[in-house]
């Protein structure tokens, strides 16, 4: 995805309410809010159905449309936010919105208790969703990952282990579980990891794709067929999910900090930017405002 030249980034945040305008009953100057980064009608169908992403007059926030939180102040939506207790930490905040890419992926993958999952890729979108499946109640939690760090990340997100992903990845899931996945989590998103999971998919097994890919890809329909796998795309999240996440994180019921791996202010913000073309220990960079 291409942002328009001049857009102000920044789409995972949390803040201050500095004022409220029309509609905001119940927030007051001072309350932290975390904001789902688009401002929806609120009367259109999607919007009824909490779909705010499909919104028909969907504004987007730090995505190209409306300003993101790169900047000292951002217009966020009433109902596309919610209002975080004092329990919840701005920077807890501010990772609402990756956990709950995560969170979406696996309540759409129908992951029950004692289910066996392989994601493939640890970064941000595959440790979230190891964190909810083991929120879940998962029996192994596999993650396919080349970078060291992120494995490490990924056991305490709550991976049960790891495999390496230069090799057999199904010969090594069935060594170390003595089983096959039943859901198979795409969290990479470049062209040929579909057909790859297609291949690795057990008979009846289901693949989620998480994995953001915006170039074209083959697959092989005849794989799925005789295989009959099922093939679930995910986008974002609902509403729901950020009321959800920010309770279970006030309750200490989920560790949201455990995918920060940086924290820098606006100084040296350009140069964490540049290091994250070729990224190494990176998971989650976090920009404090104020830190000097
Ligand atoms: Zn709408």
């Amino acid at each position: 995805m291409t942002l328009p030249g001049g857009s102000i980034m920044g789409h995972e945040f949390s803040g201050e309410i500095v004022a409220a305008g029309r509609n905001t009953d119940g927030w007051k100057v001072g309350q932290k809010v975390a904001a789902m980064p688009v401002i929806t009608c609120g009367v259109c169908p999607p919007c009824v159905r909490g779909e705010a992403y499909a919104c028909d007059k969907v504004v987007t926030v730090g995505l190209g449309q409306s300003s993101g939180a790169y900047a000292d102040f951002v217009r966020v939506g009433a109902r596309d936010s919610v209002l975080l207790p004092d329990s919840v930490s701005l920077l807890e905040g501010a990772l609402i919105e990756p956990l709950a890419v995560g969170y979406h992926a696996v309540e759409m993958s129908g992951l029950r208790p004692g289910g066996n999952v392989l994601i493939i890729g640890a970064g941000p979108v595959g440790l979230a969703v190891a964190l909810f499946s083991r929120f879940v109640g998962a029996r192994h939690i596999i993650v396919s990952e080349r970078s060291e760090g992120r494995l490490g990340m990924a056991a305490r997100m709550g991976a049960t282990d790891h495999v390496n992903a230069n090799e057999d990845v199904m010969a090594q899931f069935r060594k170390k579980t003595g089983t096959v996945p039943d859901i198979i989590f795409e969290c990479v998103g470049v062209p040929g990891m579909i057909s790859d999971c297609m291949k690795m998919a057990p008979r009846g097994g289901k693949i989620v794709v998480a994995g953001v890919c915006s170039k074209p890809d083959t697959i092989l329909p005849l794989m799925g067929i005789m295989k009959e796998i099922s093939l679930q795309f995910v986008l974002a999240y609902r509403k729901r999910d950020f009321d959800l996440i920010a309770g279970w994180i006030a309750t200490d019921r989920i560790d949201a900090q455990a995918m920060v791996t940086d924290t820098v202010g606006f100084a040296d913000f350009p140069q964490a930017f540049e290091a994250l073309r070729t990224p190494s220990h990176q998971c989650k960079v976090m920009l404090k405002p104020g830190l000097v």
